[in-house]
């Protein structure tokens, strides 16, 4: 399917818009998460209406804990990815397309989702798994069909969407987990990505009124110092205020990062203890 947010800026290349790289294609390239191509000035989808992973799943394991609490959500992705955490806990799916590699999935429609999530009971639809910004075309198709079946559409997200999409799919979003990973040096040195674009995406959707929960995943060695925990904290309340939900995350070892330690549960505690210092009222503890 053709993409709905990209320009041709010279004969061979495409710029995407789509999330904050804004990758410049050249024809017959793909952008870093690897289902976006240029085809012949084109850029298209690869991974449109193929859905890699279906599930229901309580909501509370998104995280979203404050919205439709005891509720099911029909959830689901696509592969690839924006990102390449080291410590991705779906790099199967998020990563596998990279850099040339077939986009796999099973051929489900944006309508078979919604009639599938009215007829399991679910009450709303998330957007899961992996980052729901590289499939936007396919999200925001069964979004408008969620919104007129009068189901809710969550966003599990890294943040990291241009502002192009966030005008695209705000009036059809309900509810957010973003990921908030680390501190600026911790975006730039392991994620090559700016933090500022994923707090000022925060900061909008707060301000659209929509239901908002974030998580921090703490990996020792990479953002579980003081001074990190801190940092990130400072981050937040910045952004946010102290009016939010907040889950601190325990690190399991994963993906790139097999030789780390699990996160010790007394790291937790700290962040939980300064956070709610510095006024964060709603904070859990996450795979514990
Ligand atoms: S969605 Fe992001 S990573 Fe993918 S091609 Fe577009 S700008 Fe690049």
């Amino acid at each position: 399917m053709k993409a709905i947010l990209y320009e041709v800026v010279a004969e061979d290349t495409v710029k995407c818009s789509v999330c904050s790289h804004y990758c410049l294609i050249k024809n017959g390239k793909r952008g870093l998460c690897g289902v976006r191509e240029n085809v012949d000035g084109e850029l298209i989808a690869l991974n449109y209406g193929l859905s890699i992973a279906t599930s229901i799943d309580p909501i509370e394991k998104k995280p979203i804990f404050e919205y439709l609490p005891g509720t099911t959500t029909y959830s689901f992705s696509t592969v690839g990815c924006n990102m390449d955490c080291p410590w991705c806990q779906n790099q199967s799916i998020s990563q596998v397309p990279k850099p040339n590699n077939p986009v796999e999935g099973y051929n489900i429609s944006p309508e078979l989702h919604v009639s599938q999530a009215v007829n399991y009971n679910c009450p709303s639809i998330s957007y899961t798994y992996t980052e729901p910004t590289i499939f936007l075309e396919y999200a925001y198709d069964t979004m408008k069909i969620a919104k007129r079946n009068g189901l809710k559409n969550i966003w599990v997200t890294n943040g990291y969407m241009s502002s192009e999409t966030l005008d695209i799919i705000l009036p059809y979003l309900d509810a957010a987990n973003v990921d908030y990973k680390g501190t600026k040096d911790t975006y730039k040195k392991y994620l090559k990505c700016d933090n500022l674009v994923v707090l000022n995406n925060l900061k909008r959707l707060k301000e659209s009124n929509i239901h908002l929960e974030v998580t921090t995943l703490f990996i020792p060695g990479i953002n579980d110092k003081i001074s990190d925990i801190k940092a990130i904290i400072k981050d937040l309340t910045t952004y946010l205020g102290t009016d939010f939900v907040w889950h601190v995350s325990r690190f399991f070892p994963h993906y790139k990062l097999k030789n780390k330690a699990i996160t010790k549960l007394s790291t937790l505690n700290k962040a939980k203890q300064l956070g709610e210092k510095a006024g964060i009222k709603r904070i859990y503890l996450g795979n514990t």
